[in-house]
């Protein structure tokens, strides 16, 4: 007899969305105080409380996210971001959903998605990598996605990323007024885009996406 192998169930898009909102949801408000202490250490203090509220205005529109085709969905959470998360960190965390939404309708495959979403941070920040900023988890997290790397693996990887931005000096935002006193802090920013990351690799991994 020929095994036949079970084919994988088919994933419910609308599931995994409103489960991608809710793990998100839940880390950010998890760490929503180490994230200020981080942001006390080298900025105003309210990075955690800036995430929590972006957090709680997508999970707020979850329903209606989920029912949209994915890259409209991207667009609008980008958008839902810039007007919650407020500061610094709305502006960029916004710009790359938005990118990211505009380019699966227009390329499709998530490495170049990735890349231009990437790029378009950069430019709306100003900023480049080792100028301790969220840029710094974006970056090598984009290589590692081009480069295919498994997302269990990932998910291990990215707050390596962030402990990186503890040896620089801040270049950009406020935490670069400190000069290099800046010096010997984790960025708030990339501390969260760390714990996003890889809440949502954790999360794809165990919706059977490779
Ligand atoms: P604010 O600095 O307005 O209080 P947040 O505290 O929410 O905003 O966000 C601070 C984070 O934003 C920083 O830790 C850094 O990662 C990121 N950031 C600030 N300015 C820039 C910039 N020009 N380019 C890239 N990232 C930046
Ligand atoms: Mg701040």
């Amino acid at each position: 007899m020929i095994a036949v192998e079970e084919p994988r169930p088919a994933i419910d898009h609308a599931v995994l969305t409103n489960r991608l909102i809710a793990a998100c949801r839940d880390v950010i408000a998890t760490r929503e105080a180490d994230l200020c202490d981080l942001d006390r250490a080298i900025g105003d203090g309210d990075h955690g409380t800036n995430m929590r509220r972006g957090m709680d205005a997508l999970a707020a529109e979850s329903r209606q996210l989920a029912a949209m085709p994915l890259s409209e969905a991207m667009s609008r959470a980008g958008t839902i971001l810039v007007m919650s998360i407020g500061g610094a960190a709305g502006p960029l965390y916004g710009t790359f959903l938005m990118e990211l939404g505009a380019a699966l309708r227009n390329v499709e495959a998530w490495p170049e998605a990735l890349r231009r979403a990437v790029a378009a941070v950069a430019r709306r920040g100003k900023s480049a990598a080792g100028e301790k900023t969220l840029l710094d988890v974006l970056y090598p997290l984009r290589d590692e996605v081009v480069r295919h790397t498994p997302l269990p693996l990932l998910a291990q990887r990215v707050q390596g990323f962030a402990e990186m931005t503890i040896d620089m000096q801040a270049m950009r935002g406020r935490a670069s007024f400190l000069g290099e006193r800046s010096i010997g802090h984790m960025d708030p920013g990339a501390a969260s885009c760390a714990l996003l990351a890889a809440t949502i690799c954790r999360e794809l991994a165990e919706a059977g996406i490779e």
